[in-house]
């Protein structure tokens, strides 16, 4: 799904609408990255739904993601 996705795609992301290189490794924060539009943590069925999938750097993803923590929960001791 994955693989063929990253073959297929537009090689949009559909977050900052910029182009993605997908022969760029997997460390590399603009490599590609397989998005859920819908969170799987609520939407756990469509996990594996195509039109659930979006194209996105790793960068954007990771940023989209970063939900703000709950205070004094930090995973981190300073
Ligand atoms: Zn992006």
């Amino acid at each position: 799904m994955r693989t063929l996705l990253r073959r297929t795609g537009t090689h949009t992301c559909w977050l900052c609408g910029g182009w993605i290189d997908v022969e760029l490794p997997d460390t590399h924060p603009m490599s590609w990255t397989m998005d859920h539009v819908l969170p799987l943590s609520e939407y756990p069925h469509l996990a594996l739904d195509p039109t659930n999938h979006r194209e996105a750097h790793r960068t954007c993803n990771s940023a989209k993601g970063n939900r703000p923590v709950v205070k004094g929960k930090t995973s981190r001791n300073w």
